[in-house]
């Protein structure tokens, strides 16, 4: 199963080995896994490279000669390589400048239409995540509060944590006059986590039973929620 599962890591940079060309780093995949002759691997890796919008110029480069949004390009070549099923993208674009940002995720958004594989999307970035999925979740912390279809999730936020995260203003089109709402209070600390819902410290909702019992996740519309409120 592993071929069929991949990662896309937020530092590229580090994702390769410094001291292997891009020809090596992306053949080595076909090679660990014999995906096609020998004869043939070079080839198949300016395919790759081509298809991610790199040059066969770049063969020969370490990943020090390439800018941070080339190196994931060049990642993301070597996870196409194998054909996977479904890709852990892990803030893939967070450690780019906002104009690579964009290319690298028109490409993963080009990419999935072209290969049809799931991809697990994690990302701060509401405006991203609004642009990349189908189907979001929202955390805290570390564990899910509210799931939904991105959409209905963006335009009726239940949790009052997706309702602050939203009001925030993160969220690519906000008009400049509205007010940004700062989330009151500090997250807290994982390894001394609130009693009842990790959120009652910050909710402007809570309630007595809040600091008691955590809240199960329930179905709420399209989407699950959990919040006692529910
Ligand atoms: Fe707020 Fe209570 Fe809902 Fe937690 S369970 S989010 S504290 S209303």
């Amino acid at each position: 199963m592993r071929p069929k599962m991949q990662i896309l890591f937020q530092d590229a940079d580090s994702s390769l080995h410094p001291r292997m060309r891009i020809r090596e780093s992306v053949a080595e995949p076909l090679k660990l896994y014999n995906l096609v002759p020998e004869s043939d691997t070079e080839k198949k890796v300016v395919e790759l490279l081509e298809m991610v919008g790199l040059q066969k110029e770049h063969l020969n480069r370490y990943p020090h000669e390439l800018s941070g949004g080339e190196n994931q390009r060049v990642v993301l070549a070597r996870v196409l390589a194998l054909g996977p099923q479904f890709i852990v993208a892990d803030e893939p674009t967070s450690a780019l400048y906002v104009s690579v940002q964009a290319q690298i995720l028109s490409l993963m958004n080009e990419m999935q239409q072209k290969y049809g594989f799931s991809c697990l999307f994690i990302s701060h970035d509401l405006s991203v995540i609004r642009k990349m999925t189908s189907n979001m979740g929202v955390m805290y912390p570390g564990k899910l509060v509210e799931t939904g279809r991105t959409e209905d999730v963006f335009e009726t936020p239940k949790h009052p944590y997706t309702q602050a995260l939203i009001a925030s203003g993160r969220v690519a089109g906000l008009d400049n006059k509205q007010k940004i709402s700062p989330i009151e209070g500090e997250i807290p600390d994982p390894m001394n986590l609130p009693s009842g819902c990790k959120f009652h410290t910050r909710c402007p909702q809570r309630m007595n039973l809040c600091e008691k019992v955590a809240p199960e996740m329930v179905n709420v519309g399209t989407g699950k929620v959990a919040c006692h409120l529910f």
